[in-house]
């Protein structure tokens, strides 16, 4: 036996020494309200099943009956042997729902921020980037070869200086940022940060992951939300949370949607999303479109436990949407009131650096239509008693 793979051993122990080893449980149930995590029937505050409707029974049956009509995979890319019909009804009933010329799925969220930043940038253009923007984007931005230049988070003084400085250094810009950060649940000034791109003729895209069946009218999106339909070019959202399933999708321009199934390298060389996925989501937009009910329902369960919480005393951050912060300082103590949290069977991760900023460390709790009210007090009270012990509140 040779020694190449010692690295590997030597770096996994490393992380295991700075507590950044990342353990990750089991879960032997579909995802709702209630899980059964490594073994225990725990309340759930983890996932992004912001509308319940991953394991929801028209959303289920819908996926079995996609199975059945079109089997199990799409066994192609889609622009080698063509594409299945049912593909085509997801991307039309998803640019309604939008409101935009046009859709395009990819395989995940993280494919179409790849796919659509190098279709759009070369390395003669520049990207103005959110400095918190997330993984895929950067990864998307890197593939591309563009200049990356990052922007103060939120802040669309410090775009517009970042712009001024680069003025004439480059062919064409892209300026791309998060919809909803998911981290913190606040929110991109996408009504700003459009002024600015449209001054000065920069493509404008937002990544929408957080946003999608969240914010918006009944869910359609950051966009919906500040009321810019037409205006931002290029809105990337997943169909893998609200939605409950899996799948990316870009949304926007006819123009776009057509470069990108000519130039989206996901999309040419890796298969499509599964008939069975696709005939899902097509059964979620029937949902969203037939009500708000669900979205409502998020909203009015986020509302209720941030005001709790805060009237118990925790400290609830910038949120402004269902994502909902516990602010605790430091990371064993985060991870110490997750542990606690859970042996009083409330799953809710903590989150520590470099995943959020030193002394920033916080439980990260994830609210969902899902959520009963009697789930919610039971989660309240479990907070509280913990808080209580660890001398939060
Ligand atoms: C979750 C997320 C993605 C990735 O979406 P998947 O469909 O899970 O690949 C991309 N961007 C943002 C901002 C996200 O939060």
């Amino acid at each position: 036996m040779g020694n190449r793979l010692d690295w590997m051993h030597q770096e996994l122990e490393g992380l295991k020494n700075a507590g950044l080893y990342n353990r990750i449980r089991t879960i032997g149930s579909p995802q709702g309200a209630w899980l059964v995590v490594d073994g225990k029937k725990v309340l759930n505050f983890c996932s992004n099943n912001y509308l319940g409707l991953a394991n929801r029974p028209e959303i289920v049956a819908a996926a079995k009956k996609g199975l059945d009509n079109y089997g199990a995979g799409p066994a192609a890319v889609r622009s080698i042997a063509g594409t299945m019909d049912l593909h085509l009804e997801l991307e039309r009933r998803l640019a309604a729902f939008k409101g935009v010329e046009a859709a395009v799925t990819f395989q995940s969220g993280f494919c179409a921020n790849l796919a659509t930043i190098q279709a759009l940038v070369t390395k003669e253009d520049v990207i103005f980037s959110d400095e918190l923007n997330h993984a895929s984007i950067i990864d998307g931005c890197r593939l591309s070869g563009g200049r990356i230049v990052r922007f103060a988070h939120a802040n669309p003084l410090d775009l517009e200086r970042a712009i001024k400085e680069n003025e004439g250094s480059y062919r064409r810009a892209l300026i791309i940022t998060d919809g909803v950060f998911s981290m913190d649940g606040d929110m991109a000034p996408l009504d700003e940060i459009y002024q600015i791109a449209n001054a000065h003729d920069i493509m404008l895209m937002v990544d929408d992951a957080h946003g999608e069946g969240v914010v918006g009218k009944g869910g359609r999106g950051i966009v919906d939300h500040f009321g810019l339909h037409g205006k931002v070019d290029i809105e990337v959202g997943t169909l893998s949370k609200a939605f409950g399933v899996m799948g990316g999708v870009v949304a926007g321009n006819a123009v776009i949607v057509e470069w990108l199934r000519q130039r989206g390298r996901p999309f040419l060389f890796s298969s499509a999303m599964t008939p069975p996925d696709v005939a899902a989501c097509i059964a979620a937009l029937d949902i969203l479109e037939s009500s708000t009910e669900l979205v409502d329902k998020l909203w009015e369960n986020a509302r209720y436990f941030k005001a709790e919480m805060k009237n118990a005393g925790f400290d609830t951050g910038q949120s402004v949407t269902p994502i909902t912060p516990i602010m605790l300082g430091e990371a064993p103590l985060a991870q110490q009131f997750s542990r606690e949290l859970f042996e009083e069977g409330v799953f809710a991760m903590a989150l520590g650096f470099p995943t959020v900023p030193k002394g920033k460390a916080r439980i990260r709790v994830m609210i969902s239509a899902a959520h009963s009210q009697a789930d919610l007090d039971q989660a309240l009270q479990t907070f509280i008693k913990v808080g209580k012990k660890l001398g939060v509140i």
